[in-house]
């Protein structure tokens, strides 16, 4: 298939190169200088999209996904898939999957789990929106880029399901982190907390898969700094994702609210800036202390 690839960066170099390792012709463009192994750089968005069977973006935000959007689909082929891979608000995916479908192409937002060691070794989870056409026609791409990819309804509900899923992830990761710090302040040692906690009914992903304190449970970010990872930034940018699809739909969701505010807090006020999403723990620990 020919692909084209925009947004070159953590996430989309190294999905672009097992696209290429696998045997497409990618085509990608980013705004920064990259190189990524078996891609040929084009000169503009437009150039690297337009005779590309399906065009993969992986952008910062939705306001550049609609600008970049605004450039290509114009030189899109007709009948050639827009996969969207980035995060983005639901508004932004939906508004673009409209622009394309009017233009004779077939959308697909598909935001990924799984970070940037998911997008090297290829096991991502993809979640995806769009017509049932449009998703069997990324299909075999996901399958390259991922080990799972969910079908979740129309334009719009992939979203959806990754804006939910990362309110879960951080609401957990919050509770995890404050268990942890009260732990430590009633005696108990962390391994053994590790070990009640991922073997009863606390257990969780942030528990037993990233546990956010340093030598305990497998390697995680603790055991390397506290450096993404998942950056806190990019936690925060999710839950404001979350929160303001939930003031649209108007659902009540007071834990995801509390935690944008606490990573807010966090990242804005505090020493957050650049750190894992998991030391929370070591903020919670200071403030114990305070
Ligand atoms: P990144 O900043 O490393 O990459 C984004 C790339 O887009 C950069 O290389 C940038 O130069 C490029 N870019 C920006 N504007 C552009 C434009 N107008 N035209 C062409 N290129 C442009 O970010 P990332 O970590 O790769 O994340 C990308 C998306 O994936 C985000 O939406 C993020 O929320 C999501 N995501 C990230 C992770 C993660 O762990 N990093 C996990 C899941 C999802």
């Amino acid at each position: 298939m020919k692909i084209g690839f925009i947004g070159l960066g953590n996430m989309g170099g190294p999905m672009a190169a097992n696209l290429a390792a696998a045997g497409h012709d990618v085509t990608g463009f980013d705004m920064a200088e990259v190189k990524v192994e078996g891609v040929t750089m084009a000169p503009s968005g437009a150039e690297a999209a337009k005779d590309a069977d399906v065009v993969i973006t992986m952008l910062p935000n939705g306001q550049i996904l609609r600008s970049v959007a605004d450039e290509i689909i114009p030189a899109m082929k007709a009948g050639a898939a827009f996969v969207d891979c980035s995060t983005v608000d639901v508004d932004s995916a939906r508004a673009v999957a409209e622009q394309a479908a009017v233009a004779g192409l077939l959308p697909v937002d598909a935001p990924v789990s799984g970070g940037i060691g998911g997008a090297a070794g290829g096991t991502l989870t993809f979640m995806a929106g769009g017509s049932a056409e449009a998703f069997e026609k990324a299909k075999p791409l996901f399958d390259i880029m991922g080990q799972k990819a969910v079908h979740c309804g129309d334009a719009g509900a992939g979203q959806a399901a990754k804006i939910c899923n990362n309110m879960i992830l951080g609401v957990t990761m919050i509770a995890t982190c404050e268990a942890f710090a009260l732990a430590d302040k009633l005696g108990l040692d962390r391994q053994k907390m590790f070990d009640v906690v991922s073997t009863s009914s606390g257990y969780s992903w942030t528990m037993n898969a990233y546990c956010p304190a340093p030598g305990v449970g497998p390697q995680s970010p603790a055991d390397n700094d506290y450096k993404p990872g998942f950056a806190a930034e990019l936690m925060l940018k999710d839950l404001r994702l979350s929160q303001q699809a939930a003031d649209s739909a108007d659902a009540d969701t007071p834990m995801g609210q509390l935690a944008q505010a606490l990573y807010a807090q966090f990242v804005e006020n505090e020493d957050g800036m650049g750190m894992d999403f998991s030391a929370m723990l070591p903020r919670f620990e200071k403030r114990s202390r305070d």
